[in-house]
């Protein structure tokens, strides 16, 4: 094999196909079965309306792939552009968001920014007056996470990928300085080159391969509201309200809203924390009146994936603060639905080249950390709140 990936979500799956297209052998390592891990577990929030350059590069790269699949691949990951507002509720957070505005519209995003007023009236679920402006997006959306697992599935086996389910990577296969093969529970396999991956549990990964990955794990829940007649989805654009951490976007008629805690514990985690969605509710009723007393049709928590800065991880693998030749660390940092197939192709094109043109992967690699995970570029501003460096 030219090219093992391991991890079958979202990114290494992307990340397979991609290499595959390029006219590499490809197999494909999944501990469990594709999509077991957060990817078929996400909200499917896809936004460009990013808080860096890279952010906001990775978000329309990846928008560009979504909206080319049916005629690219005959099947879609389900994107549905919505438009996305992120509100402003301090005077501070209206600079900001002009300042953001300006960032994105010099890498060609056509964010705007939306009066209070305007904001109101193309959120009618909205409580009036709450705002002080938004910034807004129109071609942001959201895809359908499990439908994403049914298009990179099928991507996988139409383009040649050898799958390889229920086969967990346990380390690298070196002669001196040079890959020669990975162990996996199913033996020993050759190959030149490897991608790591793995999500939430992406640093077990890289400790199996002998470095260290800055990336955690930590629970995040969803849920979605029963329907109501107020909730019609031409009545819910997204929305993000990044003090509280939660985000909303219409889904079966009603509404689908996620939160984070940022004092959570981490680790996997699976059990929904009623708590922590009893307090969050109050927020929710005052941001969407309709929602207050409203019954619930779902409820789940997942691990998200996340990494100290909020930004993604595209480059080598590091050994005592050396590169491991042959071997590629790809992580969305907790945003693998807005930023997946970018930083898969971006994985994919460093394998290859050592470059690429979706973003310039000089900065985002594990040389960034200093030796206690402290990143030297400055944190995505526009993320969800994740627990502090000193947990991880
Ligand atoms: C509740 C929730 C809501 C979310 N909402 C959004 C959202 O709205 N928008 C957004 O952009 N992102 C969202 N995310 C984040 C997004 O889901 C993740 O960033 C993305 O799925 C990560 O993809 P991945 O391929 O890196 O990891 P995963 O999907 O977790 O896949 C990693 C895979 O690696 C496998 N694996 C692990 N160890 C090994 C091994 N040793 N050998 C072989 N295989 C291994 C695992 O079994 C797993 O299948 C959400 C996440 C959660 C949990």
């Amino acid at each position: 094999m030219d090219v093992i990936v391991v991890g079958g979500g979202t990114i290494g799956a992307w990340c397979a196909y991609f290499l595959r297209r390029a006219g590499a052998t490809v197999a494909l390592l999944e501990a469990r079965t594709l999509g077991k891990g957060a990817s078929s577990r996400a909200a499917g929030m896809v936004r460009a309306q990013g808080g860096t350059p890279a952010a906001v590069q990775l978000g329309m790269w990846s928008q560009e792939f979504y909206l080319a699949q049916p005629s690219d691949l005959g099947i879609d990951s389900g994107f549905t552009q919505t438009g996305y507002y992120m509100p402003c509720f301090t005077a501070a957070d209206v600079d900001a968001a002009h300042e953001r505005i300006a960032m994105q519209r010099e890498c060609g995003l056509e964010a705007v920014w939306v009066e209070p007023d305007d904001v109101d009236s193309a959120n009618p679920t909205l409580a009036p007056g709450l705002t002080l402006g938004a910034s807004y997006y129109a071609g942001d959306g959201w895809i359908d996470p499990p439908r994403n697992v049914l298009a990179y599935t099928a991507a996988l086996l139409t383009s040649g990928v050898t799958v390889m389910e229920r086969t967990a990577f346990s380390g690298l296969r070196r002669q001196g300085d040079r890959l020669i093969g990975v162990e996996t529970t199913a033996g020993p396999l050759p190959c030149d080159h490897v991608v790591l991956t793995g999500g939430p549990g992406l640093a077990a990964v890289g400790e199996a391969a002998g470095g260290r990955i800055w990336s955690g794990g930590v629970r995040h829940q969803v849920v979605v509201t029963a329907a109501h007649p107020e909730l019609a989805p031409e009545r819910v654009p997204m929305m993000f309200d990044v003090g509280s951490g939660i985000y909303w976007r219409p889904e079966e008629g009603g509404l689908l809203w996620g939160m984070s805690n940022p004092n959570e514990h981490p680790g996997e985690a699976v059990e929904f924390d009623l708590a922590y969605f009893t307090t969050m509710r109050d927020r929710m009723a005052e941001l969407v009146p309709v929602t207050a007393g409203l019954g619930l049709r779902r409820t789940w928590a997942a691990t998200i994936d996340y990494t100290p800065d909020h930004l993604p991880i595209i480059g080598p693998l590091l050994r005592a603060g050396e590169p491991v030749a042959g071997v590629t660390v790809a992580s969305a940092g907790g945003h693998g639905m807005m930023w997946g197939p970018a930083v898969s192709r971006a994985a994919a094109d460093v394998v290859l080249g050592g470059r690429s043109d979706v973003v310039d992967v000089g900065g985002l690699g594990l040389d960034r950390f200093d030796s206690r995970g402290h990143s030297r570029l400055a944190p995505d501003p526009i993320a969800l709140p994740f627990p502090e460096l000193t947990h991880l």
